[in-house]
């Protein structure tokens, strides 16, 4: 297991922490800033410093075997350090808040479109959702609107968790049809946008929606016969 330092604050941009292992696969450590590819978010980027003073380059994380177990994959090349070995995981943070920035951006478009989500990915400075929707009943200029009017408002954003129990009793909740949210722990993690956006999820959000900046919708595509692809960037 890996303590999740991004799940309860994704601001942290290091953290200390003790190799576990290290493979052909990658790095784990006993905690970790970085986020693990996943719920279509990509994997964080950054380096892990050494005492020594050397870094070693992380080009990706991705989730492994174990729950919440996390594998730092270094640059081809690199230098595997040995497991007890103390180090300091660093964020590539400008590129972490570009995906906290879109990621965030994605929850306000569930609350602007109806319609069941179907799929997504978040990318840097752009992302897309899917909706189960007819297609003429997207207006592009008229949710690039309303999206913009909502982080403007500066609404606060932050994580909660709420029973397993109560998740099953509030269906509505669970807008991303292809990813179901884990349950069976007794307790779920959502992520809660007081009066606009209550979903399970487990990525890394703002604090606030001024924070994501103005976006415009580049285009709809449909994606079959009552699959709608919105494509958001930033301006
Ligand atoms: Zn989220």
């Amino acid at each position: 297991m890996t303590e999740l330092v991004f799940r309860d604050d994704a601001y942290t941009r290091s953290c200390a922490a003790r190799v576990t292992g290290a493979d052909e696969r990658g790095i784990r450590l006993d905690r970790t800033v970085f986020y693990p590819t996943g719920g279509g978010q990509p994997g964080d980027t950054g380096i892990l410093r050494l005492a020594s003073g050397a870094a070693i380059a992380i080009v990706d994380a991705v989730k492994g075997e174990l729950p919440d177990e996390v594998i730092h994959v270094a640059a081809p090349g690199s230098a595997l350090p040995e497991p007890g070995t103390e180090l300091v995981a660093e964020l590539d943070w400008e590129g972490r808040h570009r995906l906290l920035r879109v990621h965030t951006c994605l929850h306000l478009l569930c609350a602007v479109v109806p319609g069941a989500v179907t799929g997504g990915q978040v990318s840097d400075g752009r992302g897309r959702l899917d909706f189960d929707v007819p297609g003429s009943s997207l207006d592009k200029e008229a949710i690039a609107a309303r999206l913009n009017a909502l982080i403007a408002a500066g609404h606060p954003v932050a994580p909660r968790w709420i029973t397993d129990e109560e998740l099953s009793s509030r269906p509505e909740l669970v807008r991303t049809m292809s990813v179901k949210p884990p349950s069976g722990a007794g307790r779920v993690r959502v992520m809660e946008i007081p009066g606009v956006d209550l979903q399970p999820c487990g990525g890394t959000h703002i604090r606030n929606t001024a924070e994501i900046g103005p976006v415009t919708i580049a285009k709809i595509e449909n994606k079959g016969r009552q699959n709608r692809r919105i494509n958001v960037v930033f301006l």
